[in-house]
């Protein structure tokens, strides 16, 4: 039996999560979980599951809850998911918080030894380097739950690191992948939440609209994979059928298939490297879909891909900035504060303007996160 720690337990890769224990009652049993806001879905959660431990945003949340439930222990903040991160009788942490916030809990989850199932890009984006070094020393294992990072570690089983000449990491293009430049200035922000292939989070599915999303990939890729950004490639694969794949020396390629669904990738990760059966799943009929189609990735018209490469060549704070300056655009892009093309024009000027630290340390990644957000509020 594995006990898992969830953050992020009412969001999209949460639930999916959720599923995937429900599923399989005899494999794992959820014992701690965090939480935003959402404390409807949090008490039916709670009644299902019977956890320990559970962590709310708010201290009121958590006053409330426990007079509910008085045999769990609840907490609040960000020292309360620190708590759930650590829990002592977890092995596994699935962090599906979305944002650099999870940073935090994740270095100390790690420092306790816990096994990683990773959704939360942001983390390795903004201190990938620090969260590797701590791995590495810890002897932790990162298991990547991003379906195209999934895709790549699963082509890698039984492969040996040197001989990759290139991951190729596909992209759906988002909700607007089919619309000109000119076709985006007012888009509003329903348009962009209606992704064509995957239902998630309103933050990732923005960042799919502006291909952010595979910005921060590359980079996450960067980090798990230990691999050179010249050696990542994007393609646009509008079916979301190939997840992504590995091309070594000797020309052939690997790659992983599935119907877009991301309680697999979420599942592998709790298993791995034994895989279970998942009866609900779809399988994936190539004789019912017939064509995949692939295309050329367009650096001018996606600048947000080309800023996440930039930024991740440069390394240092770049990234820190990246994703701090993405979170707040994004952020004010969904409270109608911004328009859409301004999220990249945002994440441009807060790039332009930040003097690179080599090699920071947490407390620097911390003061660069907090100022960039600053700064991009500052122009709105
Ligand atoms: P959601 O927005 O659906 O869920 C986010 C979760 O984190 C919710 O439980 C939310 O709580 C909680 N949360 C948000 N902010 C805070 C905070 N400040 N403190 C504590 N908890 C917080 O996101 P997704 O599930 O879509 O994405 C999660 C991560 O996984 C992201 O990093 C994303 O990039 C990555 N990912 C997601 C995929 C997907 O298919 N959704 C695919 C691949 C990667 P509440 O709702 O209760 O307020
Ligand atoms: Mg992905």
């Amino acid at each position: 039996m594995k006990y898992i720690s969830l953050m992020g337990a009412t969001g999209s890769i949460g639930t999916q999560t959720l599923d995937i224990i429900r599923e399989h009652p005899g494999e794992f049993r959820l014992i701690a979980l965090s939480v935003g806001r959402n404390i409807d879905l949090t008490r039916k959660i709670i009644k299902e599951f019977n956890p320990d431990l559970v962590s709310t945003s708010e201290r009121s949340a958590a006053k409330a809850l426990e007079a509910e439930f008085p045999d769990i222990t609840f907490t609040y903040g960000q020292e309360g998911l620190i708590e759930v991160a650590v829990y002592h009788k977890a092995q596994i942490l699935v962090n599906a918080v979305s944002g650099s916030v999870g940073l935090t809990p994740t270095l100390q989850a790690i420092k306790e030894r816990k096994t990683i199932a990773i959704a939360n890009k942001e983390t390795l984006v903004t201190a990938g380097h620090l969260v590797m070094e701590e791995a590495k020393r810890n002897e932790v294992s990162l298991l990547p739950v991003d379906s195209e990072h999934s895709a790549i570690f699963q082509a890698l089983q039984g492969e040996q690191h040197k001989n990759i000449e290139k991951l190729i990491l596909t992209a759906s293009g988002g909700s607007f992948r089919d619309r000109t430049r000119q076709e985006l200035e007012n888009v509003t922000v329903k348009e962009a939440l209606n992704h064509p292939n995957w239902s998630m989070g309103a933050k990732i599915t923005i960042d799919s609209a502006t291909m952010m999303n595979k910005g921060l990939e590359v980079i996450e890729a960067h980090w798990l994979f230990s691999m050179d950004y010249d050696k990542i490639d994007v393609l646009l694969h509008k079916e979301s059928i190939i997840h992504s794949m590995i091309e070594f020396h000797d020309s052939s390629i690997i790659a992983q298939l599935g119907t877009p669904d991301m309680r697999v990738p979420i599942q592998y990760a709790l298993t791995y490297p034994d895989r279970l059966p998942l009866p609900t799943a779809n399988r994936l009929s190539l004789s019912e879909i017939g064509n995949l189609h692939f295309q050329k990735m367009d650096m001018n018209r996606f600048r947000c891909l080309r800023f996440a490469y930039e930024a991740g060549k440069e390394g240092g704070t770049m990234p820190t900035v990246l994703n701090a300056a993405n979170e707040a655009a994004v952020a004010a892009f969904l409270e109608g504060k911004a328009t859409f093309l301004q999220i990249e024009d945002l994440i441009e000027r807060a790039l332009s303007i930040h003097k690179n630290i080599k090699n920071p340390g947490f407390t620097e990644i911390q003061e660069v996160d907090k100022e960039t957000r600053k700064y991009i509020n500052s122009l709105l």
